[in-house]
């Protein structure tokens, strides 16, 4: 555990919303005057010069793109290619133009009304298309969509951000400290490095978070985009900042090593698994929340996992019952098979393999087993769960019906969907006639994953009791 004085505080300094319309925009230098024809190896490549690119930031309601381009033949047709940088995602907008050999091209990206991200990293590039038919693209290029809308100070350690806006100096450099050792503690804990520069964003209300996210919750203290390296979270200037950031930057940080250690696109991590681990990785020990799991299981009024596989829903009761399981049943899984075990189930998520061959590879017992020995060990008599049976209706328990009739219990097939932020929807084009936008999506764009706010209640233990 790094003391304060150990960390390296790097201070790049305050950024005015001005400065960052240039500063956002990161050009390769051979974005200059490069040209990347596309014609066949031996025919004579024509001559296309780039100006830097220019981007003009005004999240989160739009972004606009600008370039010089001049040609030695007429250019008939442009195209900006662009989507968030480790993603599969990648827009292609037609540009309305009349035809010429030196053009000034645009594109504004209307982000207004979608899920504007902050510090977004978008790789993009121009193409043009020659009379002759030939495409010629411009040289990759890197930005950021920042949120421009605040002057941030950015502290930074190895490859870790920390970003504050108009807090004094102690906020930023609790933040750095807290989630410094939370980067070191979850690097053993997961046994990987993260691959990419991560990003831990603070707003200050709910409303400056709010004003970029179009399903902000009164529950939602925090939001994670692993794909992105990239965590938001909420700190109010009041009494148990302290231990709110020692909940939440651990939790947000979680999110990103369990996307690195556990994604596969044929796979699907319950998002119990995730949420407790996170909770797991968080300082100190939700005891109110273990009770709380433990009570619910006592008197047949738990969610099954199975029906914490998919998302939490919106109603709070059940949203609060839902991280206080996953909690739960992360801790056992934890006491029972190890930090090793969780390693093996995880590893075995990456390989691609379903929850019905992961639990049996990983721990020894079906998914359904574990959940039978979660219960018992909470204190749960035989008879108050379903006897494990691969193709036995959970329903014809008793204890289950009557729990289902109270509303108690959600089955899976009716839990809500989660919280999730759709992808982009399309975005506009400019100009009319343009064809529509193509949004390529291989893989979901963005995997969230939330803290919920206001959890005061913890109660100081030591870190990892159950840990073997
Ligand atoms: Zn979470």
């Amino acid at each position: 555990m790094p003391a304060h004085s150990e960390i390296d505080v790097r201070w790049t300094g305050m950024q005015s919303a001005a400065l960052r319309l240039l500063a956002a925009v990161v050009v390769s230098a051979a974005a200059l005057a490069g040209s990347r024809p596309a014609s066949a190896a031996g025919s004579r490549q024509s001559v296309v010069e780039w100006s830097a690119s220019t981007l003009e930031n005004h999240f989160p309601i739009s972004l606009t793109f600008r370039v010089h381009v001049k040609a030695e033949a007429e250019i008939v047709a442009a195209t900006l290619y662009q989507g968030p940088r480790n993603t599969s995602s990648v827009e292609r907008h037609d540009l309305p133009i009349a035809s010429a050999s030196e053009l000034d091209l645009e594109y504004r990206w209307v982000t207004e009304r979608t899920l504007a991200i902050p510090s977004t990293p978008i790789v993009y590039h121009w193409e043009v298309t020659l009379a002759s038919g030939e495409t010629v693209s411009s040289p990759e290029e890197l930005a950021w969509y920042d949120d421009a809308r605040f002057e941030w100070v950015v502290r930074e350690f190895g490859n870790l951000s920390i970003w504050t806006h108009d807090r004094g100096d102690q906020l930023g450099a609790r933040a750095l400290v807290i989630a410094s050792r939370a980067l070191e503690e979850q690097e053993q804990l997961f046994n990987i490095r993260l691959e990419f520069p991560i990003r831990v964003i603070i707003y200050n209300t709910p409303e400056e978070f709010a004003a970029w996210h179009p399903s902000s919750t009164e529950l939602i203290g925090g939001e994670a985009f692993p794909e992105l390296g990239i965590t938001t979270q909420i700190v109010s200037n009041r009494i148990g900042q302290e231990s709110w950031l020692n909940e939440v930057l651990p939790h947000e940080i979680s999110h990103l090593y369990f996307f690195q250690a556990s994604y596969h696109a044929l796979s699907a991590v319950p998002q119990w698994v995730d949420e407790g681990v996170a909770q797991y990785n968080e300082v100190g020990t939700d005891v109110l929340g273990l009770e709380q799991a433990r009570l619910a299981a006592l008197v047949g009024r738990y969610i099954p996992l199975r029906a914490l596989a998919g998302g939490f829903g919106e109603d709070e009761g059940k949203f609060r019952l839902a991280y206080a399981e996953s909690l739960s049943a992360v801790s056992y899984l934890i006491d029972a098979h190890g930090e090793a075990g969780l390693s093996r189930l995880l590893a075995a998520y990456k390989s691609g393999k379903p929850t019905a061959q992961a639990f049996p590879d990983a721990l020894g017992v079906t998914v359904e087993e574990f959940e039978q020995q979660w219960l018992a060990s909470l204190g749960v008599p035989e008879g108050m769960y379903p006897t494990p049976a691969p193709t036995a209706t959970m329903l014809s328990i008793p204890a289950w019906k009557t729990a289902l009739a109270s509303g108690a219990l959600t089955p899976s097939a009716t839990a809500p969907p989660a919280p999730r932020p759709s992808p982009p929807a399309t975005a506009e084009t400019t100009g009319a006639g343009s064809p529509p936008t193509l949004y390529v999506c291989g893989v979901p764009m963005m995997i969230v994953a939330i803290a919920w706010a206001n959890r005061m209640n913890k109660r100081p233990s030591p870190r990892r009791p159950t840990a073997s």
